[in-house]
Formats: structure tokens, sequence, C-alpha cells
């Protein structure tokens, strides 16, 4: 290991993708750097660990990877704490585990460079600034890229201040991106070899910006302008406000060619009493109104959601209603957690927090319910043949997967294909996580 003259670096990124983006950023600064990416197995000589801390099992993670680092002669690789636990900590996370040289928030990595000067001559550098300047302005322009599907940040941060949630004090105000700097982003990934962009935010359809004719465009223009970049075969993005939702959005739905039929748009809780104790602002009916207009125009859509279960209050007749809309909203999939209390946020001192076994009891009836819909989702695509984008080597010799336009994995032995085609396949088989199919032909055939 050289810590003094670091040569080899691994970014490991935790949590969403807005991390996953971070992460691929903070790479090519570094490659920029002169320093060189290790392989699987490969010793590093700076891990950056890029952290969650949505829930509190998420943020403790930091502290056993931290542990797991030293070598078999008790040294660390310079280690550096990146993400939303080095914002929320800060400097209580050199104090609890000492072997951590760098501390950086999300808004402030751009400044990664300077900080690895300060450790590699052995002192401790601190960064959780929400600089004025952006670091979008100062980041290198993007590279080629290890996965034909890329991510592109647009929105950043969160002003809607849910009571349960720690993103509007870990990734600060709302802010989107202009205009002009992601056509040239999206262009550039494209160049890049990517053939999918998902545009990502915490909340990515409050994006607005002015287009470089000085009109106003929400996400669905930007959309319909991605749509127009030649090379890019697909369009996603994620993750969605109901509040955001507008109707323009909806249409695109309908009827912009390279935008793919799949929604992640959050309810968190079909009880609207426990919505407004949430602060979501948005009712179950407003909520269901808006999967209404979107099968209108997409009949097809995948709907996914996101859910907590056990917020502070809930009671069983709540729960039960939180039951009652997946059953009418039809998850293609969905993510649900047990509300987690996080330091600072108004819902971690409300009364009557749900005992741990009230919250486990409920999570399992909800992921019963949620992952019977998506296994009868998946079932659903049997026998059809569709277009999948190769994204990851199976584990079986020559198998590769890819992902329909529902977002649905599908597994394939396809020899001689490779990650990055575009492959017509017949679904044969449908699991509750993924599907088996049968190449028909490839793009290039
Ligand atoms: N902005 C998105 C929205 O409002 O729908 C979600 C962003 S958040 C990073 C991802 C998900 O984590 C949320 O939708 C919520 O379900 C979950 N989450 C956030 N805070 C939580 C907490 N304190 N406990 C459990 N789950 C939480
Ligand atoms: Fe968190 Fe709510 Fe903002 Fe989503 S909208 S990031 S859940 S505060």
């Amino acid at each position: 290991m050289n810590r003094e003259n670091p040569k080899k670096f691994r970014v490991k990124s935790f949590g969403c993708q807005m991390n996953v983006y971070d992460g691929d950023r903070m790479t090519e600064m570094l490659t920029d750097q002169g320093m060189t990416s290790a392989d699987d197995g490969e010793e590093a000589d700076l891990v950056v660990l890029n952290t969650c801390h949505i829930r509190e099992k998420a943020a403790e993670k930091v502290y056993s990877d931290i542990g797991r680092l030293r070598g078999k002669d008790g040294k660390s690789p310079l280690i550096a704490v990146a993400g939303c636990v080095a914002q929320a900590e800060g400097k209580e996370i050199s104090r609890r585990a000492p072997s951590v040289d760098i501390v950086v928030g999300p808004q402030a990595y751009h400044r990664l460079p300077e900080l690895l000067e300060k450790a590699k001559s052995g002192k401790k550098a601190l960064d959780t600034d929400m600089p004025i300047q952006s670091k979008f302005d100062v980041l290198p322009t993007r590279k080629k890229q290890a996965r034909p599907n890329a991510f592109l940040t647009v929105q950043e941060g969160c002003d809607k201040f849910c009571t349960y949630c720690v993103v509007p004090y870990t990734r600060g105000a709302e802010i989107s991106r202009p205009w002009s700097d992601l056509i040239d982003e999206a262009k550039a990934l494209v160049d890049g070899g990517s053939k999918e962009i998902t545009l990502l935010g915490q909340n990515v359809n409050a994006w607005s910006s002015e287009d470089d004719k000085g009109r106003r465009q929400g996400l669905d223009g930007l959309i319909r302008a991605l749509d127009k970049v030649d090379g890019l075969g697909r369009i996603r993005y994620t993750t969605s406000h109901p509040n955001d939702m507008t109707q323009e959005l909806i249409d695109a739905h309908g009827d912009v060619p390279k935008l793919m039929p799949y929604l992640h748009l959050p309810v968190q809780s079909g009880s609207d009493p426990i919505l407004k104790a949430m602060n979501r602002s948005h009712t179950t009916e407003s909520y269901l109104d808006i999967l209404r207009r979107i099968r209108e125009v997409r009949p097809d859509i995948a709907i996914s959601g996101d859910f907590i279960v056990g917020f502070p209050g809930e009671t069983d007749e709540d729960f039960e209603k939180t039951l009652a809309v997946v059953s009418e909203a039809n998850y293609a999939q969905a993510y649900s957690f047990k509300y987690s209390p996080r330091p600072g946020t108004p819902a971690a001192t409300m009364e009557s927090q749900i005992a741990p076994e009230i919250m486990n009891e409920r999570l399992q009836r909800l992921q019963a319910l949620l992952n019977e819909q998506q296994h009868e989702f998946n079932r659903q695509a049997v026998g059809r043949t569709t277009t999948i984008l190769l994204e990851r080597n199976g584990k079986l010799d020559g198998q590769l997967v890819g992902k329909t336009p529902w977002l649905q994995s599908v597994h394939i032995i396809a020899p001689g294909l490779a990650i990055g085609d575009l492959v017509e396949v017949e679904i044969e088989t449908a699991g509750p996580n993924s599907l088996q199919g049968r190449m028909i032909r490839s793009e290039a055939a």
C-alpha cells in the first residue's frame, strides 16, 4: 500500500443511483490525476467509501467497512468517506474511526484532489461545505463509459422536508442544472458508448431550466430534446415526486419514442393522515389519479414505488389503507422499508413510535403483496418478444443479463454478444425477480 504516493484507487458507492453517478465522477476525476482504478481483488492505495445516510443501518455500515479495510499488517490504505454520512457526521467520523483520512460531502467532492494532497502528507482533510460554485462547473468532461446505461444527475437537493427524511440536510437546497450543460453531458455520454441515460434527481421531475432559446422548460422538454440525440436509444428518469408530476410529463410517456415505459413514483403510505404527518403534500387519491392518467397514455407502463411502514402513529387501520392502495395501484416493482428515526428530523421526536415487532409484521405483509404483484407482472411477459439492453455478465458461462423497457432483468445465453448490445429476445419463463429469454436477433444482425 502506497499511502504517500497513491496510484491505485477504488470507489465503492452505496445507496441511491445519485451516489453511483457521484462515484463515476470521482472515478473520472482520480483517473484525470493519473491514478488507475484497482481491479477486483487488487490492493488499492486509496479507497473512497461513497456513503448513504437515509436509514440507520446504511449509515452504520460505513464503520464496519472501514474496519475491514485494515490489511494483515494492521495498515490501512488512504480512506476517504464521501457521500451523505460524510455530510451528516463530519468530524465525528474521524473521531469514531481514526483510520479515516478524508471526509468529503456530496457537494464538495470536486475538491478531492486537494484533500488527497493534504492526506498524503499525513494530515486529516475535511470538506463538508456547500460551495456557491457548483461542482458541476469544475468536474472534468465525461469519459468513455464502463456501463452502457449511464446516469446523469440533472437536479439535486430537496426543499420538500418530509418529516422522516435526511436528504434536505445532507444534499442541501433544490438546484436544477442548466439545460445546455445537460445536453452537452448527454452527448458526451453517448459519444463515450452509452445507449441509455437515466436522468437523476432527488425530485427529478422538479427539474426546470431555460433552454438555449430562453424558454422555460420542465423535465418533459429535456426528455423531448434528448429524444433527438443520435445514438441514444433509451431514456429513463428517477425519482419523481407526485406533486411535480405535470400533465406534460405524463403526456411525454404517450408520444416520446425513446422514453421507457417505467415510472418510479413513491407514495410512502396509503393513509392520508399519515401522509399529512409525513409532510408529503399529496393524498392517496391525487397519487392514484396520476397513475390513472399515465396509464391512459401508456397502458403497459410499469409502476414502481417506495413505502415506509411503521411511521410514528401508524395504526393497523392506516396500514390496511396502504395495502388497499397497493392493490389498486398494482405495482411492477417496489421498495419498502421500516421507518428509521433519523437524528435531526421532526419525525424522530414524534410520539407513538411503533414497536419493532409491529414494523416487522407489517413489512412482511406488505412485501408479500408487492412480491406477488411483481411476479404477476413478470408472468405477463412470457411469450412476448421484446428488446433488451445487455448490462452485465451473468453467473453462468456465456450468460448475459439485460433489461427490458419495463426494467425487468432478463438472463440469456448468447455466445458472441457483448455488454452494450441491444438484443431482440423471446421471454420464456418468469420468476419473481427476473426473466429467462431466448435470443431472436441482435441489433448488429
Ligand atoms: N425524493 C424521493 C421521494 O420523495 O419520493 C425519495 C428519495 S429517498 C432518498 C428514497 C426513499 O427512502 C424514500 O422514498 C423513502 O421511502 C425512504 N426513506 C427516506 N427516509 C426514510 C426513513 N427515515 N426511514 C425509512 N425509509 C426512509
Ligand atoms: Fe426526502 Fe421527501 Fe425530499 Fe424525497 S421529497 S428527498 S423523501 S424530503
